[in-house]
């Protein structure tokens, strides 16, 4: 039975997408069995692992407005391990094509029983609202991973998802917990990032005695650093293990999808060290990780 996890964040230019795709495949290169599905209708996931929605026969948008189509007849092969369920255009459309259908927020999750068993993971690329499209995706998910920038703010954006989360737990999805942060673009020597990384830890750990969907979540290890490979990576349609596999991006998603297989292997009591790393331990700064003004591309 796959493990599902959705990438939620209703901000854009979090890191989402990168996350979505890089991380799924180095759960791929792990050996794990691995699913990518893109719910976004701008389509930067299906993009970024070199596919083009409007030219693939079936889709997500298929998927949801047509009870006909099977989920098998969606799969697109990736790489060794690794399929892809795209999105196109068009996809922005079914959130009014669905409008009065019933059972709407779980057409996928009721498709996909019939290829959980095919992968040992399965990553949903959310778009940056909560809407049809997402509850979709958490109908299905078991958890959600929450990529965000450790900017003033944030906390704010992820108290409004995490109430969402549980509205959707008492509603559509019981099980569904809130067990990731990934922290993208990140800087540690500054003292905001530190802080912001603080208080999460704080807010979670204080969240572990009661009963909310995210009580067993935690900010994820390593925080992923940022890093112009990255960012270029989309534009060739590669993951970050195809386009640079020895870049600082591909050793962060690789050391971060251990942390995840080891939590997964463990149970959620499995801790990793505290996410403020002294800045002294910080590896000396190399070329591709000169900080680049990158503006949200959604
Ligand atoms: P979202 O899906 O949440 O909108 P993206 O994953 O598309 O966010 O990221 C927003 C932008 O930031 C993209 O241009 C992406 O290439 C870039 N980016 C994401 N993570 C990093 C990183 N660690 N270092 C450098 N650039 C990054
Ligand atoms: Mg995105």
């Amino acid at each position: 039975m796959a493990r599902v996890i959705a990438m939620l964040n209703q901000k854009g230019g979090v890191g989402k997408t990168t996350s979505a795709v890089n991380l799924a495949a180095a759960f791929a290169a792990h050996g794990h069995r691995t699913c990518l599905i893109d719910l976004d209708p701008q389509a930067h996931m299906t993009l970024h692992v070199g596919l083009d929605g409007d030219s693939i026969d079936c889709t997500v948008y298929d998927l949801l407005v047509d009870p006909q189509r099977s989920i098998e007849d969606a799969i697109v092969k990736v790489d060794e391990r690794l399929d892809a369920i795209v999105a196109e255009t068009d996809l922005a459309a079914a959130e009014t094509e669905l409008a009065d259908q019933s059972g709407r927020q779980d057409i996928l999750a009721r498709k996909f029983v019939a290829i959980a068993d095919q992968y040992d993971v399965v990553m949903i690329d959310c778009p940056p609202s909560l809407g049809l499209l997402t509850l979709n995706a958490l109908a299905m998910a078991d958890e959600v991973f929450v990529p965000m920038q450790a900017h003033f703010l944030a906390l704010q954006g992820v108290g409004k998802l995490l109430e969402t989360v549980g509205l959707v737990c008492q509603s559509v999805n019981p099980e569904l917990e809130v067990t990731g942060v990934v922290l993208c673009m990140h800087e540690k020597q500054t003292n905001l990032a530190r802080e912001v990384v603080d208080d999460l830890d704080t807010f979670f750990t204080e969240s572990r005695e009661s009963n909310v969907p995210w009580r067993h979540c935690r900010v994820l290890q390593p925080p992923i650093r940022r890093n112009i490979k990255l960012a270029e990576a989309p534009s060739f349609g590669q993951t970050i293990f195809q386009y640079d596999p020895t870049c600082r991006g591909a050793e962060d998603y690789t050391a971060l999808a251990e942390d995840v297989i080891a939590r997964w292997q463990h149970g959620p009591e499995s801790q990793s060290p505290p996410a403020t790393v002294d800045a002294a331990t910080e590896a000396p700064v190399d070329v591709d990780s000169e900080p680049t003004e990158i503006s949200g591309a959604s």
